[in-house]
């Protein structure tokens, strides 16, 4: 686990994440020179021992620049189509640069939807392990032609979160165009870059702009999101300016460079991050004051007695949010009865649960192991 800068020397595998800005020129298309730079730093990193993923945005933008697109607004589908364009263009590229070294790399195209699957998410898990001892480069991506918005990381700073967490990374590099994370927006007179942050406080995540919002080029507040999923999993992230030359060799040299956010707390279990950051809830529960106590303060699980409420349709086995006494989620967790079901059994002792359903699979409507705490 990184505990500082000087941990950075250590690492076995991280992930880089590069966005269309670095890679991607709006008149002349793809900047090479870029690519090249970064599979420069990746094969000095290799010849450390390093195994190293990366994150690439920048196919939207090659797609529209080889479309003649210009700068319009693009419908949803028109930046579909621009990406299913870009993406080979963008692989061409990564492929010569990493030739340049004797390397091979793999497209890897990812859907949110993908990793909630636990099935298709440890196939992707596999899949990586096996290029990563078969010593070639995962250069991954969002499967832009299958997902809307609506249903989209939003943005490749969470795809990336989720893939460290995804490929059991040391560390996530986000490689962006200023130089670390800022106080204040980088532009503002006074504005001072953070060295290392140890806990992401309500005052740098108010710093990022808020939840939905960014300042400057940055985009720091998906930025800020990532880093949360990431740390909380136990993996640092490094947020640096990825047009100095020797970003990635300086950061992991230990050099005063970029910002640095350091693992929270404890490592949550794979499978508790797998609840808490990959999966979407589809349905709540409201407790009482008693259920809650026992969920925060003794580590219970969820049992049918403490239910007041039950919201949504869903099935066993899906991801359903616990609603406290403030109205807020206080967990979310894997359900064992479905919606209609734990309807007929909510404020019931768990003994009582065969006789009104004529079956019983738990005693609890989720079990602790299953149940991850927000
Ligand atoms: N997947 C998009 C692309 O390759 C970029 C998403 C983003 O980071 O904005 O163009």
């Amino acid at each position: 686990m990184i505990r500082g800068r000087s941990d950075l020397s250590g690492v076995r595998r991280i992930v880089v994440k590069i966005g269309s800005s670095l890679l991607a020129d709006a008149t002349s298309g793809i900047r090479r020179e870029a690519i090249d730079r970064l599979a420069d730093e990746v094969a000095a990193l290799h010849a450390r021992g390093i195994e190293v993923a990366i994150v690439s945005s920048g196919a939207v933008a090659l797609g529209r620049v080889r479309m003649g697109w210009g700068d319009r607004k693009l419908t949803v589908h028109e930046k579909q189509a621009a990406a299913a364009i870009g993406q080979p263009h963008l692989m061409r590229a990564y492929s010569r640069a990493f030739e340049r070294h004797g390397r091979m790399v793999a497209q890897m195209l990812l859907t949110k939807d993908d990793l909630r699957h636990r099935r298709r998410y440890l196939n992707a898990s596999n899949t990586s392990e096996t290029l990563f001892s078969a010593g070639v480069v995962p250069v991954v991506n969002e499967n832009d032609t299958v997902v809307v918005e609506e249903i989209k990381f939003g943005d490749n700073d969470s795809l990336a979160a989720l893939v460290s967490l995804l490929i059991d990374a040391d560390l996530l590099v986000i490689m962006t165009d200023v130089d670390g994370f800022y106080d204040r927006s980088p532009e503002a007179p006074g504005a001072r870059r953070l060295d290392v942050v140890e806990h992401l406080t309500p005052a740098i995540i108010q710093a990022a702009g808020g939840v939905g919002s960014s300042f400057g080029t940055g985009g720091m507040a998906s930025k800020i999101d990532a880093v949360r999923i990431s740390t909380r999993g136990g993996v640092a992230v490094a947020i640096v300016n990825g047009q100095r030359r020797h970003a990635l060799s300086s950061l992991l040299a230990g050099a005063d460079t970029g910002t640095l956010f350091l693992c929270s707390g404890d490592r949550h279990s794979k499978r508790q991050h797998w609840i808490a950051d990959v999966l979407t809830p589809v349905g709540a529960v409201r407790v009482d004051a008693g259920a809650e106590r026992a969920l925060l303060e003794c580590g219970g699980s969820l049992l049918p007695v403490g239910i007041i409420e039950v919201t949504g349709h869903f099935d066993k086995g899906e991801c359903i949010d616990i609603v406290g006494q403030q109205g807020k989620p206080i967990a979310r967790g894997l359900t064992n009865y479905n919606a209609e079901d734990l309807r007929r059994i909510q404020g019931h002792p768990s003994q009582e649960i065969e006789s009104i359903l004529g079956y019983m699979d738990f005693s609890s409507v989720i079990h602790r192991d299953n149940l991850v705490l927000l």
